[in-house]
């Protein structure tokens, strides 16, 4: 059993509160650390050497940010493999998952080395005679960020680098869930050379958040999570006066039209719908199949899962892990049972599949003929139960999307350029695919969804990011006339 601490000030704390949360290992259920949870007084000690190293930090010189930065990402890039080991030990996810994360990881913080780029202001001379007017971008100060579960390593590295760049200083709450790959970077971090209280890492549950959101010396948050915690923290952050972005939940659909390439959207539907156990935000989480697809799909899709391999994440041989907690397997499953009870087909059904150990597995299940009304349909389940709704039409299909609260993303399966370009358009989400299932944008484009999937005005890392930590200064400038400058600037006189 490891105790897991906190990051502050430069160095690894013990937590001072008394409280803490255990940690599982979910492939076998064994108890494998007890993280810290920091109390108020232990984030206003975090807070405290943010708010210190900010007075330094805020103005380091562009080299120097740069040169730390690329420190950092040669650092992630050379621990890749044991940040991906700490990621399948706590959450559960395959190897190959756990590399995908690290790689998007990287993705964003190679975004953020490009930062003398991305703050380049704007500026007109002479706006008026003798006039210059010019924008420069500065840090807010201390930034908070509170992350979920499913993705340890990647979400903090959503807002962190960006952040930092920027000449924010940064106080990260992971989930409490899985923090061991946050600290293990956070580590990385210092070790590339950024002064202390750059980055500090307070492990906690709601109590710390609470802290974050209500401290003067906060001045922005970044959230990623579910809708309930998300509206919350707007809303409470927001009321302190703080600059807020909160993303939440998600129920992502996926358009299969009929003359889509049947088994390319079998084998995307599988791996959107049951990869990382269905534990993504941007997990395809409903098929909504048009017309006569809906049979040969169906069929194609089952035939997949059968292949797959469920089993502990550190396997070679396993395509998908375990859920993170018992609860929550159980949670997921409970949804298998209410789908039959309330009219739809169970095609697969993850329940029967049988496990050795105490993992908190359950294995993949394919819902057919689901309809709104049903709770299957109507809730975020964040586990490997894809659902298939039959449309009779595209225009159905859209409905469907627009009538959810949700909006993260969705996507499309065609061969037909013309009704693609409808979809981007009638898509009611954040982030739209085609031919594509989950369609996380590249470090250079931001992440974010609509609706209940987001609530703030900006979304997250890439250019909004940039804009969300960083507020403009306008500088209008007058110097006095040259012609009565005491330097001889070499201009005629009257003598
Ligand atoms: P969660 O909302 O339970 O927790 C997220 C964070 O909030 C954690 O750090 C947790 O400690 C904290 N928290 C939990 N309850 C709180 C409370 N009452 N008050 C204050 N803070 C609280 O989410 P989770 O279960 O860790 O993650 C899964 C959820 O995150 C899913 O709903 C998923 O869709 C969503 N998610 C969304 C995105 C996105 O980009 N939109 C990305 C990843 C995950």
């Amino acid at each position: 059993m490891r105790d897991i601490h906190h990051l502050i000030d430069g160095r690894l704390v013990a937590g001072a509160s008394g409280r803490a949360s255990p940690v599982f290992n979910p492939a076998t259920g064994e108890r494998t650390g007890a993280v810290s949870l920091a109390s108020a007084a232990e984030v206003d000690a975090a807070v405290a050497s943010a708010q210190a190293a900010f007075e330094e930090w805020g103005s380091a010189s562009m080299a120097r940010r740069t040169t730390l930065m690329f420190a950092f990402r040669n650092l992630v890039v050379d621990n890749a493999a044991e940040i991906a080991r700490r990621l399948t030990a706590e959450h559960g996810k395959v190897r190959a998952d756990a590399m995908g994360e690290v790689a998007r990881a990287v993705d964003n913080i190679e975004f953020a080395c490009g930062l003398a780029e991305h703050l380049k202001g704007g500026h007109n001379e002479t706006a008026s005679t003798g006039i210059d007017v010019y924008t420069v971008r500065r840090p807010l100060g201390v930034v908070a960020g509170i992350t979920p579960f499913n993705f340890p390593a990647m979400v903090p590295m959503w807002m962190v680098p960006n952040a930092v760049a920027c000449g924010n200083t940064f106080v990260l709450k992971p989930s409490e869930r899985d923090p061991s790959a946050p600290l293990f970077m956070a580590e990385l971090f210092q070790e590339a050379g950024f002064p202390p209280g750059v980055l500090s890492v307070v492990n906690g549950d709601k109590a710390a958040v609470d802290r974050l959101l209500e401290h003067p010396d906060v001045k922005a948050a970044s959230f990623v999570g579910s809708t309930p915690v998300a509206r919350y923290v707007y809303a409470t952050g927001t009321s302190h006066g703080k600059r807020v972005q909160a993303l939440g939940g998600a129920k992502n659909h996926m358009v299969v039209l009929p003359d889509a390439d049947i088994d390319l959207a079998a084998d995307s539907a599988v791996s959107a719908a049951y990869g990382s156990a269905g534990e993504r935000c941007m997990a395809i989480s409903v098929v909504a199949a048009v017309g006569d697809v809906a049979d040969p799909l169906v069929e194609a899709i089952k035939l997949r899962m059968e292949k797959l391999v469920i089993g502990d994440g550190a396997e070679a041989a396993s395509d998908m892990g375990p859920l993170i907690t018992r609860e929550h397997r159980d949670r997921v499953a409970g949804y298998v049972g209410s789908a039959a009870e309330q009219g739809a087909t169970v095609v697969v059904d993850g329940r029967e599949a049988r496990f050795d150990g105490d993992g908190f597995f359950l294995g993949v299940s394919l819902l057919d003929h689901v309809t709104v009304d049903m709770d299957a349909y109507r809730d975020e389940i964040f586990g490997p139960v894809l659902s298939v709704v039959r449309c009779d039409t595209y225009g159905e299909a859209v409905q469907l999307i627009a009538d959810n609260p949700w909006g993260n993303g969705a996507a499309i399966f065609t061969r037909d350029g013309g009704a693609a370009r409808q979809f981007q358009e009638d898509a009611d989400a954040g982030m739209v695919g085609i031919n594509v299932p989950i369609p996380v944008p590249v470090g250079y484009h931001s992440f974010g969804g609509w609706k209940d999937s987001l609530f703030g005005d900006t979304t997250m890392y890439g250019p909004e990011g940039i804009r969300f930590y960083t507020r403009p200064k306008a500088i209008t400038s007058r110097w006095p006339d040259p012609a009565t400058s005491k330097v001889n600037l070499g201009f005629p006189t009257n003598e």
